[in-house]
């Protein structure tokens, strides 16, 4: 078991949190928190701009986190990548660029029920406006995506019906943040590109690449986009991965400075990937601070952390189980091989909220509601669930602490039991 809660500040002033909130955001390593102060207090000044030396310092700095996060992820080149506020800013620029570049009536636009709303609603509202069809990739009862079969032992994928020549895009979740289910999207793509090469296909990696290994070759898509606070980093900066031919030919996102070569009365130039997509002053510190936390993350290796959670994962559904049988539904997939760190449960008759709140009374940190997946809890058949989601400062303790939590919560809430 890892036993890393000494790096992270907040459990020095908060020595009992038990914190499963992870999926939402997680907490911040001291040397992350040190690096976003070093920015203000030793080098504060504009990127990009002045050629004094605290500027071409936090350029530099700047820019080196570029080559990490480009690392990485196993990107090509460091252009590739390009700052955003969040993965929502970077499935928005992709739609609103290339996106709604390419599309056209009739064309079709494809996601899944289990996406996050900010893989949903982009894609959604381009298809509404450009009049192109929006088609849902359903879910089979193993919360898994519909086209996907594991059942003769080997992976088949069929998206016969689901993929045509005219499904322009692709968008789909990397790891499920309601579920935890895991997509072969691996495999899925190669196998949409079999039927489209022309196919654009979109990765929301917000809760893949905190936990496993994330290479953008080999999973063959055009765009990846991830979120800085949900891996160690700051809030309000994020990554989008776009293959460099692509990002090159896109038109820019926003307009303003730094994003421009030259402008002119009659005319104004772009300035080159990956700039031109990073208009007006980024989060600086919030860049510089990622690549603090993208080290110490490799420090640990991905293989580690994803073992980590699996064995918390099979703990916490275990103990689940047995505690609370039949009483208790937890959504995703049984196979632990298919899943990562999340676990999302109801209570027959009790309220999330209401749960949740009570777990709070003993600093027990859950989400409560539909966690940004409508369409899938409509699916689910209820407004919403409780989730506990772990990341490397979790331990068996912490899951021990939820369980006498709920116990606690069922006990208060369902006066019967
Ligand atoms: N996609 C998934 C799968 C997520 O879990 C989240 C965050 N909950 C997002 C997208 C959106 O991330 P952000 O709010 O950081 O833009």
């Amino acid at each position: 078991m890892l036993d890393l809660k000494k790096d992270f500040p907040i459990f020095h002033t908060h020595p009992d949190l038990v914190y499963l909130d992870s999926a939402a955001t997680s907490l911040k390593p001291q040397l992350a928190i040190d690096k976003l102060l070093e920015y203000y207090t030793d080098y504060t000044a504009n990127i990009h701009r002045g050629i004094y030396k605290n500027a071409e310092k936090a350029t530099e700095e700047y820019e080196e986190t570029r080559k990490v996060v480009a690392k990485f992820i196993n990107a090509n080149r460091a252009e590739e990548i390009v700052f955003t506020r969040g993965t929502t800013e970077g499935i928005n620029l992709v739609a609103s660029t290339i996106g709604l570049d390419s599309i056209e009536r009739g064309d079709e636009v494809v996601v899944s029920r289990m996406e996050h709303h900010s893989n949903f609603v982009p894609w959604q509202q381009l298809a509404f406006q450009s009049g192109a069809d929006f088609k849902i990739i359903d879910l089979n009862d193993k919360y898994e995506l519909a086209v996907t079969n594991y059942e003769s032992g080997k992976l088949k994928i069929d998206l016969t019906g689901v993929i045509t020549k005219k499904t322009k895009i692709l968008a789909l979740v990397l790891v499920s943040n309601t579920l935890g289910t895991i997509n072969p999207l691996k495999e899925i793509i190669a196998e949409a590109k079999k039927i489209n090469p022309n196919i654009i296909t979109v990765v929301d990696a917000a809760q893949a690449v905190p936990h496993m290994k994330v290479d953008v070759q080999l999973l063959g898509c055009d765009f990846l986009a991830f979120s800085g606070h949900k891996i160690l980093g700051p809030t309000g900066i994020g990554v989008l991965w776009g293959k460099y031919d692509l990002l090159n030919k896109m038109s820019p996102y926003q307009y303003g400075g730094d994003m421009i070569r030259q402008v002119k009365i009659e005319e104004t130039t772009f300035n080159d990937v990956p700039h031109k997509f990073e208009a007006g002053t980024p989060h600086i510190a919030g860049v510089i601070a990622l690549k603090e936390s993208v080290k110490y993350i490799q420090n640990i290796g991905l293989d580690t952390i994803r073992k980590h959670e699996q064995d918390l994962t099979k703990y916490a559904l275990q103990v689940l189980s047995s505690e609370f049988g039949n009483e208790i539904k937890c959504f995703g997939p049984t196979n632990i091989a298919h899943r990562g760190g999340i676990v999302t449960f109801s209570f027959k008759d009790l309220h999330p909220h209401d749960i949740a709140q009570i777990l709070d009374e003993d600093n027990i940190a859950v989400r409560a509601g539909h966690h940004c997946t409508m369409p899938l809890h409509d699916l689910l058949g209820v407004p919403a669930t409780t989730r506990a989601s772990f990341y490397i400062y979790n331990n068996e303790k912490d899951i021990d602490k939820l369980i006498a939590g709920l116990k606690k919560a069922v006990d208060i809430l369902n006066p019967k039991h």
